[in-house]
């Protein structure tokens, strides 16, 4: 499947907004999807893909494709620490 630009864009905003947390409690499921839309890029997690759940420190859930929660941990971090230089 290939990586979307718009995804990560989309996961970027998200952060920078602070509708997608900086930090969670990590991934606390991973199976296959349902058809609900994903945290990260809002388009529908099919049931023949995988779904990675997260918790945030509101006890939201929040999930994912396994591209978007790469880049939401990726992005994430970044944000994290220092600022990205950009
Ligand atoms: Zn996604």
């Amino acid at each position: 499947m290939p990586s979307s630009p718009e995804a990560a864009n989309k996961i970027r905003e998200k952060l920078a907004a602070g509708t997608l947390p900086h930090v969670a409690h990590g991934i606390t499921f991973a199976g296959y999807g349902a058809g609900r839309l994903c945290s990260g890029c809002d388009t529908p997690i099919l049931t023949g893909e995988m779904e990675y759940e997260a918790e945030t420190r509101d006890r939201r859930t929040i999930r994912f494709h396994v591209r978007c929660v790469l880049l939401w941990q990726m992005h994430a971090r970044q944000r994290g620490g220092s600022e990205p230089a950009e």
